[in-house]
């Protein structure tokens, strides 16, 4: 168990960087998935293509690639055919293998997808009326270790590389049969028309990789998602949020959870290293420094934890200024959960005094709970290297 703490908050939390080499798909071919406009050039050239047709042909692969979808070099029919060939000597275009696909009583699609070194992460589909949202994974499990939370019982294994967070955009349009047809009259209606980073893991810590990877789903010449159809999600790593807001620009979404650094520190141990202040701070310049409009401050329902009027009050206190929307999620139980959700009339008094303050306090339906598809219920189901319950308990504080 952690002792009083008298000193400075030290990080209890450490960041595994393990970045893999760029791991060459069978038969040494390099993936050309994920790759930002200026390292595709870069392939193209020391592949041997010409550098005064690099920047054309980066243009007509990457529309082959992210508005056609197409995977194989010989359909890229408005290149020559030795050319094509070259391509298909050194290049493939891959994305993560569909492992199985559960789809939910309520039409959420569950996808349990194999990656490089036969690891093996989860991407959900959740179609509503307007819109169809794609939650993304950024790891293999998450070095964090949210008491409430069941990727958290997952030890890392490793940052997702660009090409698969974008492989899972990719994935899911396949699956659900978005590409577009040539010669079809154009289909102005998205079915993933909004991508969340609200999967396995903690995208700030694979900033680089998770950057890279919505370059290439904003870009308009290919999947095409406006910056504001796409949230990430992070449990508060300070340091990374301002440069999310200046290279990505995104919507931002916040893991709060808690309204003293007492519980906090249990919910989400990393508040220890950047507290309920400081993450506030850095907070309130995100809205101009990305010029985008609110935040939205996750608040996950714990039964007797969180989930007191007086946690409803302290946390629009705690907000006054920042633009915001509180998301409140009733808590998804899984297999050996140390919480239980709120009752419902406790989350609808909760979501009452937020709203009377002036917010809007949607309560977020959990969605695909047949298929444990919901918000922080993925973990891949054979990923054996398992957190002990002791080493959960003594990181929150328990
Ligand atoms: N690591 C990032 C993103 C992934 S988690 C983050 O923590 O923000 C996505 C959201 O689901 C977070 O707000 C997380 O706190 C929440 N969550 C995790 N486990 C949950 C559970 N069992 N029930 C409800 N929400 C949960
Ligand atoms: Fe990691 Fe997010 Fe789960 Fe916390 S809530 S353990 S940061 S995935």
């Amino acid at each position: 168990m952690t002792a009083p703490n008298l000193t400075p908050p030290q990080a209890p939390i450490t960041q595994d960087v393990l970045t893999i080499p760029r791991k060459l798909p069978e038969g040494g071919k390099a993936n050309l998935v994920g790759l930002t406009r200026d390292q595709l050039r870069d392939a193209l050239i020391a592949a041997g293509t010409p550098e005064r047709q690099a920047k054309m042909r980066v243009g007509q692969i990457w529309q082959w690639i992210y508005h056609w979808g197409v995977r194989d070099f010989a359909a890229m029919t408005n290149l020559a055919k030795e050319y094509r060939a070259l391509l298909a000597e050194h290049f493939v275009i891959e994305v993560p293998e569909v492992v199985t696909r559960q789809v939910s009583a309520d039409g959420t699609r569950k996808y349990l997808l194999r990656i490089a070194g036969g690891h093996e992460v989860e991407a959900v589909y959740i179609p509503e009326e307007t819109r169809g949202t794609l939650c993304i994974s950024s790891q293999v499990g998450c070095t964090l270790t949210c008491s409430f939370c069941h990727t958290g019982t997952q030890k890392l294994v490793r940052n997702l590389t660009a090409a698969e967070i974008v492989g899972q955009v990719m994935v899911a349009r396949d699956d659900l049969g978005e590409w577009p047809v040539p010669g079809a009259p154009k289909d102005e209606t998205r079915l993933v028309s909004n991508v969340v980073l609200m999967g396995m893991g903690e995208p700030l810590y694979n900033f680089d990789n998770v950057r890279d990877a919505m370059k290439v789903v904003m870009d308009g010449e290919g999947i095409s998602l406006s910056r504001r159809r796409i949230t990430l999600s992070t449990s508060g790593i300070v340091p990374e949020i301002a440069k999310t807001a200046e290279e990505i620009g995104c919507l931002l979404a916040i893991s709060f959870h808690a309204t003293t650094d007492e519980v906090r520190d249990r919910l989400v141990p990393v508040n220890k290293k950047w507290n309920i202040a400081t993450l506030l701070d850095t907070l309130r310049d995100y809205p101009r420094l990305s010029n985008s409009e609110r935040i939205t401050f996750e608040y996950v329902m714990l039964k007797d934890v969180n989930d007191s009027d007086a946690d409803a009050k302290r946390l629009v206190k705690l907000i006054a200024g920042i633009p915001a929307k509180i998301n409140l999620i009733p808590f998804n139980e899984w297999p050996g959960a140390p919480y239980q959700r709120s009752d419902w009339d406790r989350i609808e008094a909760f979501a009452d005094i937020v709203y009377k303050a002036g917010y809007a306090s949607p309560i977020r339906t959990p969605r695909g709970e047949d298929i444990m598809a919901a918000c922080g219920q993925l973990k891949s189901a054979t990923e054996r290297a398992r957190k002990s319950r002791a080493e959960i308990a003594a990181e929150a504080g328990l």
